[in-house]
């Protein structure tokens, strides 16, 4: 196994660092440990150091871990992300798992809907995130920036189940290398944030920015991500 505490370290560190020249300075950075395609053992071993937010891309992979019975006795406090696509039939599913925390892939009405009812069925305020492509890629999911005060305020006046926590993106992996200028994923969704803020008149502290992952997240951070996703530079390559 990799050296996940030394990992853990190394990342939270720079998470640090780069938090200082944030906007979000003051504010906090919650880290993510990506644990997709990894066992149980490695996630443990993150626990046992202090990490407690995961983050899983696959309805079944996170069933499996959530319920496993020694995770669950060696885990009890761990807070978990739904981070992948989520099918619509898979949507009550996931609601239902053990601590589960967040679902950050919200990315139609309709999912909202649905994952609206399924909560109220299970007595339930599920928070969430709503996804944007940023990236405008076909092959990407999430709603176009366009389309977000419409999805915001079907959410906001129609699903009283779900607490909208903020926006997530994942970008393009071409702005993710791009060292020298800003990445305009992230800016993008910065922009979003800022017309909902104004829109809408909300607090602009109770609208989190989920971005940035291995590669990239201290630029994110930079940015004034509040929630990154970080999964190969803790528990190795996939
Ligand atoms: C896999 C994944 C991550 C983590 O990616 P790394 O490059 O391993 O850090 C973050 N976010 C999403 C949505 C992912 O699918």
């Amino acid at each position: 196994m990799e050296n996940i505490a030394k990992n853990l370290k190394n990342v939270l560190e720079k998470i640090e660092e780069s938090k200082k020249f944030s906007s979000n300075a003051e504010g906090q950075v919650r880290l993510v440990a990506v644990s997709k395609l990894k066992s149980i053992e490695h996630i443990i071993a993150a626990y046992q150091v202090g990490q407690r937010h995961f983050g899983e891309n696959y309805v079944q992979e996170l069933e499996e871990k959530s319920q496993s019975e020694k995770l669950q006795n060696s885990c009890p406090e761990i807070k978990w992300h739904f981070i992948g696509h989520l099918q619509s039939n898979k949507a009550k599913k996931v609601i239902c798992l053990p601590n589960i925390f967040v679902i950050e892939t919200v990315d139609s009405v309709k999912l909202a809907d649905i994952l609206n009812n399924a909560s109220k069925t299970s007595n339930k305020i599920m928070n969430i995130m709503i996804q944007i492509n940023t990236s405008n890629e076909p092959q990407k999911s999430g709603i176009i920036p366009s389309e977000l005060e419409q999805v915001y305020a079907h959410i906001k006046n129609s699903c009283k189940n779900l607490n909208i926590l903020g926006l997530m993106t994942i970008g393009s992996y071409e702005q993710s290398t791009n060292v020298d200028d800003l990445n305009t994923d992230f800016k993008n969704l910065i922009e979003c944030k800022n017309k909902l803020v104004e829109k809408f008149a909300i607090n602009p502290n109770s609208i989190e920015l989920s971005m940035g992952m291995s590669h990239d997240f201290d630029q994110a951070v930079k940015m004034g991500s509040t929630n990154v996703r970080v999964g190969s530079l803790i528990f190795g390559s996939r």
